[in-house]
This record gives structure tokens, sequence and C-alpha cells, in this order.
């Protein structure tokens, strides 16, 4: 599958990966928008957030479980910083395999862009 997640998953491609478990994946964005920003993926591929189904809500739940745990080991869990998923064109996606971005160490301002 011409999937840029799938074959960091497969490592086709090479990756930072700061985190890996039996369904997830975490890696450093290469373009990070913050001191820290991570991307944390399903190991299993779903295009975007419209295609989860009832099957998945645990783990997109690990998704979330897997961005706090990553804030808490960097010690920024407590000043706080931001989680995103963007979904679809007008969400800001450009890779259609779900994904979780976690970015602290700084202020983020809201509403978002
Ligand atoms: P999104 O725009 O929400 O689909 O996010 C995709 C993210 O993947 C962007 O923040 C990109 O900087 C990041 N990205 C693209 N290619 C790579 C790569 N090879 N390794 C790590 N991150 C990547
Ligand atoms: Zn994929």
């Amino acid at each position: 599958m011409d999937c840029l997640f799938c074959k960091i998953i497969n490592r086709e491609i090479p990756a930072d990966i700061v985190h890996e478990d039996d369904e997830v994946l975490a890696f450093n964005d290469i373009n990070p928008q913050a001191p820290t920003h991570v991307v944390i993926v399903p190991k299993r591929h779903i295009a975007t957030l419209n295609d989860i189904e009832e099957d998945d809500l645990a783990l997109v739940g690990r998704l979330q479980y897997t961005a706090a745990r990553l804030a808490k080991e960097r010690g920024f869990a407590d000043d706080g910083y931001r989680v995103v998923m963007n979904c679809n064109d007008q969400g800001g996606q450009t890779v259609y395999h779900i994904h979780m971005h976690l970015m602290g160490g700084r202020r983020f301002t809201w509403p978002a862009g």
C-alpha cells in the first residue's frame, strides 16, 4: 500500500521512533511545530477519522493514552500541551493514515489556525 506511515511502520522508510507497542508507533515529526512534536499512529491502516468504527474505539483511546504518557515522561504534562487529529482537506490532513499530533514544550494559542 502506498502509505507513508505504513512504510514507516514496516521500516521501509526511516523515522525517529520514540515509542512502540503491539498496536501503536510514535515518532518525531519531520517538520516539528514545537520543542516536542510527536506523531502517534495505529499500526493498522485507517485512512481518516471518518473511517473509525466501533471496534476501533480502544485503539483511538490508545493513541490518546500514549500522548499523555509521553507528555508525562517529557515533563510537560502538568504545564500543558496540545493534541490534534486533522481530518481531510479542510482539517489540514496531509497523510491519509490516522495520527495524533502531540505537541508540547511551548504555549499554544486558541483557536487553532
Ligand atoms: P497531517 O498534516 O495532520 O496529516 O500531519 C502529517 C504530519 O506528518 C506532518 O506534521 C508532517 O510534518 C509529518 N511527516 C510527513 N512525513 C514525515 C516523515 N517521513 N517522518 C515524520 N513525519 C512526517
Ligand atoms: Zn497506512
